[in-house]
């Protein structure tokens, strides 16, 4: 425990992270799979160190923003304290901020056009740095959300792969707020299962147990773990 941090709140989060991370294994097991086959992603967004140490203090590692100018600001002196911090990036990539993400973040859940996979080619050619890529899919096709379309992602997926030479590990969605999550991830889990994609981004606090009984491999996970952000 870290001296600028108050015992309660430390003691809070870890206890939380620990129900987190003991539910995911409920989950996994409940659907024959192993707690190990499922990654979690603590979504540190908005938070900053005094909340986040509590969590490496634990053992954890992997934590995902959805800003890259954010991530940028508070991870590079966490992770000189802190060996194999893994980052996700979970939010919408500018083409302009490739370069800065690239160099940062493990894994990039958040490919969804063609002029983003162009410049994350050339990016990743340049930097001989290799992020692990999730396409996102716009399952409920939503207007003000991002991600390909459902009848769009087979060739976009093919595109990246054929066009642009890029690897790409699984895809990503996030459920519309006011729908039942559930046929959001089996369709993912569907459209992934036909382009021979292994991973499956999806599940939030609210869901995570269900995403993972449809085969979620990694769940992205704020709230539960650092309570409700301002
Ligand atoms: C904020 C965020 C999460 C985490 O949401 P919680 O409900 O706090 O668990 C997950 N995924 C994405 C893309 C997010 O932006």
């Amino acid at each position: 425990m870290s001296a600028e941090t108050p015992p309660t709140i430390s003691l809070q989060v870890a206890e939380r992270l620990g129900a987190v991370r003991h539910a995911c294994d409920r989950a996994a097991a409940k659907s024959g799979r192993s707690g190990q086959d499922v990654t979690l992603v603590c979504v540190s967004k908005t938070f900053g160190p005094e909340e986040i140490i509590p969590v490496l203090e634990a053992g954890h590692r992997v934590f995902g923003e959805n800003r890259v100018q954010e991530a940028h600001g508070k991870w590079p002196p966490l992770r000189e304290r802190y060996e194999n911090v893994v980052l996700h990036l979970i939010g919408p990539l500018q083409s302009n901020k490739t370069r800065e993400a690239v160099a940062l973040f493990d894994a990039i859940h958040t490919l969804d056009r063609p002029g983003l996979a162009e410049v994350l080619a050339r990016e990743i050619d340049r930097a001989g740095r290799r992020p692990e890529l999730f396409v996102q899919v716009n399952t409920g096709e939503e207007l003000q959300k991002a991600g390909v379309a459902p009848s769009e992602a087979d060739d976009f997926i093919a595109r990246c792969r054929n066009e642009f030479g890029l690897e790409i590990a699984g895809l990503m969605c996030i459920p519309p707020v006011q729908d039942p999550p559930s046929p959001h991830f089996a369709l993912l889990r569907k459209i992934a299962a036909r382009n021979g994609l292994s991973r499956l981004s999806m599940g939030m606090s609210g869901d995570f147990e269900q995403a993972i009984m449809l085969g979620a491999t990694h769940v992205r996970v704020g709230s539960a773990i650092f309570g409700s952000r301002a």
